[in-house]
């Protein structure tokens, strides 16, 4: 048997609603898959600051992830209520989360408007629009800066063609208004061409914003990854996401200076939570992205094509894709493909 030790660690925050019901899924399956991690489980229930009043983080989050460097998450609850930042916010600031990258990929089995969608979206997660530098100048009249700096555009545009390159996709297209915000987008797309004179051999395309909206209802195939700053990113990925079905079976990872965390897009759901009722998917293919981040693309491909194959058959498949399965059933389904092969 292997020590313990021997297994790369892995922060995992289950989260509240039905976050636990679809942690326990992806659990079970990796077990089954035999994938060499281990789990550090760490329940983020907000701890309120006695200083400040905020809401913080629990310390041993930041001690497992110093560990870790990465990081499996499920929905977390915004506490209701004046003062209160998101947690989501407050991670993404804990740990320099400065890309987030959300693959809209078609699920065979889930009929949409579109077929063979893949497109990759890339969103510069910590400035732009989400500054959250707003100001009233007189009654009346309000102000909110657009804070967009060389750094950051040119870490995230660097991030996409890594991307591009590890993933063996063709092409990178920054979306901007550059024609309208000369300056702002101006520079981010300055960054964008600087950046792609690295990479040669990977595809460099402009596209206005309005233009790729268009373009991306009209025919998703001729896009591949896209980076954009974050407010666009924010709604294009939102819109991609309904080309695939929703944000049911959305995977999404954000790269962090000091790690990386991947998580489910959808909240907890509480309509349905603790009924044993929820899709896994979405978390379960953050997991998959999680293993290739990890460079463990064997197991990689072995949870994923177990994962499609299953809502492929459309046997064993949840209430929200059209089937009767119970979350635990459809799990097992799963493990059942990985316990044979
Ligand atoms: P939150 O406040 O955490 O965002 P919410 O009430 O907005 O929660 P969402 O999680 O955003 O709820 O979900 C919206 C709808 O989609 C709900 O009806 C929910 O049951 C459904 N839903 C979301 N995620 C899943 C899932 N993984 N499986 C099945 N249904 C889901
Ligand atoms: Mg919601």
């Amino acid at each position: 048997a292997v020590s313990d030790d021997s297994l790369r660690p892995v922060t995992l925050i289950p989260g509240d609603g039905i976050g636990p019901e679809i942690a326990d899924s992806v659990k079970r399956i990796f077990a089954a898959a035999k994938v060499p991690i281990r789990w550090d489980t760490i329940d983020v229930t907000p701890v309120r600051d006695p200083v400040t009043g905020k809401n913080k983080l629990p310390e041993r989050l930041f001690e497992s992830m110093r560990e870790s460097g990465i990081g499996l998450k499920g929905p977390l609850a915004t506490p209701i209520g004046k003062g209160h930042i998101s947690l989501n916010l407050t991670l993404r600031r804990a740990f320099n989360l400065y890309a987030n990258v959300r693959p809209c990929r078609s699920v065979d089995g889930y009929k949409t408007l579109y077929d063979g969608v893949d497109i990759v979206i890339i969103r510069e997660n910590t400035e732009g629009e989400y500054s959250g530098i707003e100001h009233e100048v007189t009654r009346g009249v309000v102000q909110s800066i657009k804070l967009i700096t060389r750094d950051a555009s040119r870490r995230v545009c660097e991030y996409a063609f890594q991307y591009a390159h590890d993933n063996n996709r063709k092409s990178v297209t920054v979306v901007h208004k550059a024609n309208i915000m000369k300056m702002s987008d101006g520079l981010f797309l300055e960054q964008a061409r600087e950046v792609a004179k690295n990479w040669p051999h990977i595809e460099f395309r402009e596209c206005l914003l309005d233009r790729a909206c268009l373009n991306v209802i009209q025919d998703p195939s001729q896009f591949d990854v896209l980076v954009m700053p974050n407010l666009y990113g924010d709604i294009m990925s939102d819109m991609c996401a309904g080309l695939i079905g929703g944000l049911g079976l959305t995977p999404s990872g954000n790269q962090g200076k000091d790690g990386a965390i991947f998580e489910a897009v959808h909240g907890t759901a509480p309509d349905i939570a603790g009924k044993d009722l929820a899709n896994p998917t979405a978390l379960l293919l953050s997991s998959v992205m999680m293993l290739r981040h990890m460079k463990l693309e064997d197991y990689a491909n072995r949870v994923e094509n177990a994962i499609l194959s299953t809502i492929a058959e459309g046997q064993v498949i949840t209430g929200d894709l059209g089937g009767k399965a119970k979350c635990s059933e459809f799990t097992n389904a799963i493990c059942a493909k990985l316990e044979q092969a």
